[in-house]
């Protein structure tokens, strides 16, 4: 009797199993399409001072609008584009949108900070990624220093030449290098000493509770302590309210960034918060 109920369930879980299999297999050649046919977008959230003024940079996000799914976060659809292995394509899909409208705000005289664009561990470690990003600023007329990419802690794990060689590449170019989600994954402090990173981006997860929970300060309180002793700046995400600002501030934060400030923008949205060029205002 035992067998046999558990051979019924095992029939219940296989049919489970196909059904959600056939629904990612299913996503997964969408997702395929849109990154084939240019249907991903690109949100920008503005980074600002750490005076919690001035807008001094933008973080570039992906957005997938599903036909009938509606729009879908990266939440829902990079886990399947990992598995899939389409985060590559999706990072270079990005970051072609992004020296694209670079391009256009340049053309138009609007003020367009520096972009961070997220890179996937495989794009960072293909070393035919600085000659791609090479060819996109060439092809848009953008300056490296228009651009700086954000890598999790994660890659810098593995010594690897190639991946120092691909970093002192981009770097060549103009191209600041930031580690994202600071204090979430592993990395040694020798490497991230000796590998060109200019930025440590705090993760929300530790800046959530600031001020009031001890533990989230004192993490913080290390990044920004281990930060000033290697010469890097900090940019705490994930700021909603004055409370945070106010502590952040006090600590000499560098840069912030959060839904106090600005959620993530359409690039019309982000140019009307941006106000025109300095030169053309002046005028
Ligand atoms: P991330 O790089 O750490 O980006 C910050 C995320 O926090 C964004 O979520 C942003 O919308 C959200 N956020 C910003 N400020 C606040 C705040 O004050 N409160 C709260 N609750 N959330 C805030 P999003 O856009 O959903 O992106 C999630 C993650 O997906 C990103 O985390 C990044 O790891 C990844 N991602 C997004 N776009 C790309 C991309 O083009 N390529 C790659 N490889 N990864 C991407
Ligand atoms: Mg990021
Ligand atoms: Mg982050
Ligand atoms: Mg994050």
């Amino acid at each position: 009797h035992a067998k046999a109920s558990g051979r019924r369930q095992a029939q219940y879980f296989n049919k489970d199993i196909s059904a959600t299999a056939k629904a990612r297999f299913l996503l997964e050649g969408q997702l395929l399409a849109a990154i084939e046919q240019s249907a991903l977008s690109v949100v920008y959230q503005p980074i600002l001072a750490g005076d919690g003024r001035r807008i001094v940079g933008a973080e570039a996000l992906v957005r997938w609008q599903h036909e009938t799914l509606g729009f879908m976060s990266p939440a829902e659809f990079l886990p399947l584009a990992y598995d899939a292995g389409l985060m590559a394509a999706l990072d270079q899909q990005v970051l072609e949108i992004v020296c694209r409208d670079i391009q256009h705000a340049m053309a138009k005289g609007l003020a367009m900070p520096p972009v961070a664009v997220n890179l996937s561990a495989d794009s960072i470690m293909d070393p035919r990624l600085p000659d791609r990003i090479w060819a996109l600023l060439q092809q848009y007329r953008v300056e490296g220093e228009q651009l700086e990419l954000e890598v999790i802690e994660d890659v810098i794990k593995g010594d690897s030449q190639a991946l120092r060689n691909t970093l002192e590449e981009l770097v060549k170019m103009g191209i600041k290098l930031s580690i994202d989600d600071f204090g979430t994954g592993y990395s040694s402090l020798f490497r991230l000493k000796s590998l060109p990173f200019t930025k440590l981006k705090i993760d929300r997860s530790f800046t959530n509770d600031l001020p009031h929970d001890a533990d989230d300060c004192a993490i913080t309180l290390s990044i920004l302590g281990l930060a000033k002793g290697l010469g890097l700046q900090v940019v705490a995400e994930g700021v909603e309210s004055q409370a945070q600002e106010s502590w952040l501030q006090h600590q000499g934060c560098d840069y912030l960034q959060g839904f106090k400030y600005s959620r993530p923008l359409s690039l019309a949205e982000f140019w009307q918060r941006m106000g025109p060029a300095r030169g053309m205002a002046e005028r």
